[in-house]
């Protein structure tokens, strides 16, 4: 076993393999508050890399409603009680992590799920974190009730589960870009990948009778261009890029300025130990602090409170690196506040992306003259 230093967890911690870092590492910053549950995401990675036949049950990309929602059944809730306490000391997390937590003979904390684990993705949708029942909610809001949509997809970890379990080697982390793969020439599907990820974001083909799992677009990345989940959010909650390492993260750079300057990107169970590359904005409603540090790690409520002031207009740097999500194909790797205006350019120096912070308002007078009709406003 190494000790390897992950930043998120803020100390070091044992791994079966030295600490090797990409190049640069590709990762995506997820806002919670503006997913509307559509399915987009979801459809546009199954239509495009998982409609063939032993894929039916995968969703590289899914959406689950949190608390409740889950794909597979509980994935969370039975490695929380797999791993057992888990405690934090400022930004120190004081627990352990999924490799350290390992039975004897094992390489780290693991369950394996059964096919009906699958069955029903969408269990839990749109299900409060309270029952509404009885006369509790006769019109009594805000802010008790709530519920959030989690979309996910493979974390490409820096310390990949799935990686360290594979008997044969036959997954790797690519140097250039950090993006996780499986060889499938190698894989023999003994699936102790698909039972070691804690995420369960690996999947087996019974027909192919290989392991399977989201590819981060590369043949896109390589190109340039954002992954396909990214470009078709509806909501536009995705942004998408590299992150640097804390000690060398650029101001100018989108991914580094949620995740690192404003603190507003949040890996998910940071305590697995696996440092995961997406990063999520908590949603501002939960009013449980318990449960959005269980999920996101200490300086949840940090993040809620720089989202807020940027929505207030008092961090226009922030608001600008926000709207700046799902507005190109193409990976931003640099961006500017200009004015009014956001500025951002791809790697090769094109720019690709000049928009005002806030789009002007017109107000039309309802009767015009020159073609003689009225007009309603709210179009
Ligand atoms: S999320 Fe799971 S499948 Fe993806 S890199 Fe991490 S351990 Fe591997
Ligand atoms: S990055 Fe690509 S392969 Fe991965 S979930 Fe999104 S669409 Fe699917």
């Amino acid at each position: 076993m190494a000790e390897v230093f992950n930043w998120q967890i803020n100390r070091s911690m044992t791994y079966p393999y030295e600490e090797a870092r990409p190049q640069r590492q590709a990762a995506a910053v997820f806002d919670t508050n503006k997913c509307i549950g559509c399915q987009t995401c979801t459809m546009a990675c199954k239509t495009c890399w998982t409609s063939g036949h032993g894929q039916e049950y995968m969703l590289w990309n899914n959406v689950e409603t949190k608390p409740w929602g889950s794909y597979p059944l509980a994935w969370d809730v039975r490695e929380l009680q797999l791993l057992g306490p888990q405690s934090w000391d400022g930004g120190t997390y004081t627990g352990q992590t999924i490799f350290e937590a390992a039975p004897q003979g094992e390489r780290n904390v693991a369950w394996k799920p059964t096919e009906m684990d699958y069955a029903y993705p969408n269990r839990g949708e749109d299900e409060t974190n309270v029952s509404l029942t009885g006369k509790r909610y006769h019109l009594k809001f805000p802010h008790d009730m709530w519920f959030f949509y989690l979309p996910r997809i493979c974390n490409h970890c820096t310390y990949p589960a799935c990686l360290q379990a594979c008997p044969r080697q036959s997954i790797y982390k690519r140097p250039e870009d950090g993006i996780v793969l499986v060889d499938e020439e190698r894989c023999r599907g003994y699936r102790v990948c698909f039972e070691a990820c804690p995420y369960k974001k690996i999947f087996y083909n019974h027909t192919t009778k290989v392991s399977e799992k989201c590819v981060m677009c590369f043949p896109a990345v390589e190109q340039g261009i954002q992954p396909r989940c990214m470009r078709n959010c509806i909501g536009k909650i995705r942004s998408f890029g590299y992150l640097s390492r804390p000690e060398e993260a650029r101001e100018d750079n989108p991914i580094d300025f949620l995740v690192h300057v404003r603190k507003v990107g949040k890996p998910l169970y940071p305590q697995f130990g696996l440092e995961p590359n997406v990063y999520y904005i908590p949603p501002i409603h939960v009013s449980s602090n318990a449960f959005l540090t269980m999920l996101f790690g200490p300086g949840t409520r940090g993040a809620i409170e720089a989202y807020r002031a940027a929505m207030h207009g008092e961090d226009r740097e922030l608001l600008a690196a926000l709207l700046l999500a799902v507005s190109t194909d193409r990976i931003i790797t640099r961006f500017e506040l200009v004015g009014d205006r956001v500025d951002a350019w791809a790697e090769n120096g094109d720019q690709v992306v000049s928009m005002p912070l806030r789009v002007p308002t017109v107000e039309r007078a309802p009767f015009d003259p020159e073609l003689d009709v009225y007009r309603y406003n709210f179009t």
